[in-house]
This record gives structure tokens, C-alpha cells and sequence, in this order.
């Protein structure tokens, strides 16, 4: 076993373990399953611990004082007796999938059949945590351990079914293999490429989430190869374009999803030949974006067309404006990873720009409060004039505020002079 059982601790396993002696001690089987086992037995640090038992979602809520029930009609309730939330859920069986997502019903019912519901192997495996000894356990129906030893992705009983009752599942096991760096088994395989077209079923909304999971992993690499491999990317993302992962392979290990966005459009030959906006709205649709996520893509790429195309026509304060916006190092990065030269050498730039007369983005010496005691009329002339002192702030020419306030007087007697002789 690479990850061991028996010496993890953790405020959350603690009080998982604790939850499971409750329903112990009234007479229930309880164990902890699903992801945590799968997690613990590769060595990694599992997000949560759920527990599963054959106690009803009525007799939990009698053991335990602070119970929420959630999917009620899966039986799934949240202990939070322990300071912790543990998610419980009654031994199931699911039964026709006729939407291809949810299960039509459940039924309660034993261990066996629940490890049986689930999708891969390495996820149907259950942790008895008060056994006495190792070889007593783990408790696996489906061969999981094998798989977890094999380092196999696979799915639980015929794959061809499986697949079929829930596409999204295709999108769960790429993001499985490429996070623990598993193989795919061959049959599973096949299964998900026989079904890759049918992803386009599946709510944007569960695509999204799992392509976030995936991008915002390390891993995102070998997940965006499996995609292209398993033909899935047409059903995601609405096209087929090969993946080149040159520019997602100099990304940091820990990236932004709106960076690992723009890699992976870059990476399937977007950005040259379309606007930015074009590629926010393609992924936006595709993997239904927040306006947050959404707007950094958008801003990254903006960034990255001027550092491409701008930066060496720019004015120092032109410079400092670029520099100093939102995302313009993440954006920065990725032009790094596209053209190392060009990227240290507007780096450096950046670097003496910041100990020039205040650096990158000072605090403004004139405000719009300072205009209105000028006793300059308010309106849209504010946003020129103050952008105009800024400009002259962040180059040097105007460094006190006294000189800021001459420089928008005589600005204020130019543009009347103006005035006066179009008049
Ligand atoms: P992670 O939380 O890291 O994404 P996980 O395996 O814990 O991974 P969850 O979505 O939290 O995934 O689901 C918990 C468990 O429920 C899984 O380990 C699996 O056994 C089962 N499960 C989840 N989604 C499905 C599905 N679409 N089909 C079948 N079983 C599923
Ligand atoms: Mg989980």
C-alpha cells in the first residue's frame, strides 16, 4: 500500500472516524468511501472524508444533533456533530438512468451494491476505520485495489453500460488518469470514445466544473492530451483542433483557470487567427464561464495582444497602465512561455519602470474631489482631465500637488481658449 491508513490524521478524518463509531455503536455498518479511500491509498491528501452506512437518513438524524439533509432523495445527509461536515449516505443502488445523468430512483440497499453504483473501480472502494488490522480494512467488491496497485482507471462492471448511463462520467475519468496518472483500460476506453459524441448531452454547467478541475490541477497537460485523444474535444468545446501543449507546458505548476484557459485556447490554435472576444464567447458557451472567469480570459488575452503588438510603441505611462492592470503578469507569463526573449525584456522594462517617479501605479495627486474644489463644472471632461494629470503623474513632468493643480488650470484655459476661437 503506498498511502498508509492507519497513521492518517486530520481534524476532518478525526471526525469522520468519530462518525462512524456512532453508527457503529447503534449496531450499523459504517465505513468511510468513495474519493478519501481512493486518495489515501495513492498517497494523496483527500479533500473530504464521506461516510457510507446502512443506517436510514431518519435513524442518522436520530444519532447525531446537528444533521442537514441534502439530496434527500439520494439519503444523503451532513453531520456536523464534530466540528467538522461530514457527509453521510445510506448503501444504495441506482436504478434506470433514463436522462443519462441522475438516476430515475434509488434504493436503499448493502454494501456490495453500492461499491457497484459507482463509476471507476478506484472509487468504489470503502475503509473500515476501526478495523483492527490492515489486512481488514479496505472492503472491495470490484478488484479496486488491484487497479489502485496497477495505477488503472476502470470502469465498475461493463463499461459500454456504464458509459451510457452517464456521459459525464468520460469527463471524470480523463480528469482521474491525468490527476493520479493512470491508464485508461482498454475497454473502458473504447466506451468513452464510442460515447464522447453524446457529451454534448450533458449540462455546461458539470462539463465546466470537471474541465475546471482538470485545468486547475498540475496535471492539466496530460487531461487536454486525453481530451484530444479520446476524441472528446468536439462535444466540449464544439470544434476539433489538435492540442499543442508547447505553451501549456512553461506554465507555472499553479495557475490561474483564466491562464490555463488562454494556454489551452493558444494551445488548440485559437488566438491567432481570432479576436479575443470571439475565444471568450466560444468558451464562455462551452464551459459556462462565470463573468469573473470570463472577464480574466478576456483581460489576459488583451494584455497579451499589447505586450505582443503595443508595448515597444508605448509612452512610459502607457507602459505603467498596461503593466499595473489586472492579469498583465499572468498574461505576462503565458507570452513567456510563447516568447521567452520578448517577455524578459518587457519584464525587465517593468522592473525599472516600478522606481520610476512613484512607480507602476501611484496614488493619484488629483482625485475627482480635488476637481470639484477647483470649482471645475463636473461631467465626462473629468475622466480626460484626471487621466491627462495621471499621465503627467506617472512620467515625472508633474510630482507635487500644487503642479498638478497648475497643469489642470492651464489645461482648463486652453480648452477655453479653444472654445473661444471656434466660437
Ligand atoms: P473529487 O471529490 O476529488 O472530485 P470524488 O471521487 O470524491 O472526487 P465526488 O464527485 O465527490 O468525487 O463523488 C464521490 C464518490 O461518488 C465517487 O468517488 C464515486 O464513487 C461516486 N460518484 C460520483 N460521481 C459519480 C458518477 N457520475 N457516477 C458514478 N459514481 C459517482
Ligand atoms: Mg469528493
Amino acid at each position: 500500500m503506498n498511502g498508509s491508513l492507519a497513521h492518517f490524521e486530520s481534524e476532518e478524518y478525526n471526525a469522520a472516524v468519530k462518525v462512524v463509531e456512532v453508527l457503529v455503536e447503534n449496531g450499523h455498518l459504517a465505513y468511510l468511501a468513495g474519493g478519501c479511500v481512493r486518495d489515501l491509498l495513492l498517497g494523496e491528501v483527500p479533500t473530504d472524508f464521506d461516510v457510507a452506512t446502512d443506517a436510514r437518513p431518519e435513524q442518522i438524524k436520530g444519532y447525531f444533533r446537528r444533521t442537514t439533509s441534502v439530496g434527500a432523495a439520494f439519503g444523503v445527509m451532513l453531520v456536523r456533530d464534530f466540528r467538522q461536515t461530514i457527509e453521510v449516505a445510506t448503501f444504495r443502488s441506482d436504478g434506470v438512468y433514463s436522462d443519462a445523468r441522475r438516476p430515475d430512483s434509488i434504493e436503499y440497499s448493502s454494501p456490495e451494491k453500492d461499491a457497484r453504483r459507482r463509476d471507476f473501480t478506484i472509487n468504489a472502494l470503502f475503509v473500515d476505520p476501526l478495523a483492527d488490522d490492515e489486512a481488514h480494512q479496505i472492503i472491495d467488491f470490484v478488484d479496486g485495489v488491484v487497479d489502485v496497485h496497477a495505477r488503472v482507471l476502470r470502469a465498475v462492471g461493463n463499461p459500454e453500460d456504464r458509459l451510457r448511463e452517464d456521459h459525464l462520467r468520460a469527463l471524470r475519468a480523463v480528469r482521474f488518469a491525468a490527476r493520479y496518472g493512470l491508464e485508461i483500460e482498454k475497454h473502458t476506453k473504447d466506451a468513452i470514445r464510442r460515447h464522447a459524441r453524446e457529451l454534448v448531452g450533458v449540462s455546461i454547467e458539470r462539463i465546466g466544473d470537471e474541465v475546471r478541475k482538470m485545468l486547475v490541477h498540475p496535471s492539466r497537460i496530460r487531461a487536454c492530451v486525453l481530451i484530444d485523444e479520446l476524441r472528446l474535444d468536439d462535444a466540449i468545446f464544439g470544434d476539433v483542433r489538435p492540442f499543442d501543449q508547447s505553451v501549456m507546458n512553461a506554465l507555472p505548476e499553479s495557475v490561474s483557470y483564466p491562464s490555463a484557459l488562454v494556454a489551452l485556447a493558444i494551445g488548440r490554435g485559437h488566438a491567432l487567427e481570432d479576436t479575443p472576444d470571439a475565444i471568450c464567447v466560444r468558451y464562455r458557451k462551452a464551459l459556462d464561464l462565470s463573468n469573473t472567469d470570463r472577464d480574466g480570459m478576456r483581460a489576459i488575452l488583451d494584455c497579451l495582444g499589447s505586450f505582443v503588438a503595443r508595448w515597444d510603441g508605448l509612452s512610459e505611462s502607457g507602459r505603467k497602465r498596461l503593466a499595473s492592470r489586472s492579469w498583465a503578469m499572468e498574461s505576462l507569463s503565458i507570452l513567456e512561455a510563447m516568447n521567452p526573449g520578448r517577455a524578459r525584456n518587457i519584464r525587465a522594462q517593468i522592473e525599472a519602470l516600478k522606481i520610476r517617479f512613484g512607480g507602476l501605479n501611484p496614488k493619484p495627486l488629483l482625485t475627482g474631489a480635488d476637481l470639484i474644489e477647483l470649482g471645475i463644472p463636473s461631467g465626462p471632461a473629468y475622466k480626460e482631465i484626471l487621466d491627462a494629470v495621471y499621465d503627467e503623474q506617472l512620467e515625472g513632468r508633474v510630482e507635487t500637488q500644487p503642479q498638478a493643480i497648475r497643469f489642470v488650470e492651464e489645461m482648463a484655459k486652453q480648452s477655453e481658449n479653444e472654445n473661444n476661437m471656434n466660437k
